[in-house]
């Protein structure tokens, strides 16, 4: 049974390939910082901070909310 195909999505942050299976989790990320990354822009833009956080400025409650955010943005995937 080899027949089962694989399919593989890019980063969008840093454009490696993801297997899209469960066990990649970030999906279609390949990691949380990259899934942080592009969600802190997401956020940015949609909350109009008047500052630029870039993703390595991160504050530990920064992340927090952003993890926050993020699980309200799954279940919209999942639904
Ligand atoms: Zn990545």
């Amino acid at each position: 049974m080899s027949d089962k195909s694989t399919t593989t999505v890019k980063c969008p942050t840093c454009e490696t390939d993801v297997v899209w299976q469960p066990e990649s989790e970030f999906r279609p990320f390949c990691s949380k910082r990259c899934q942080l990354i592009d969600l802190g822009e997401w956020a940015n833009e949609s909350n109009r901070i008047p500052e630029s956080p870039s993703a390595s400025s991160m504050s530990e409650s920064e992340i927090d909310q952003i993890e926050r955010l993020l699980e309200a943005r799954q279940q919209d995937y999942f639904n």
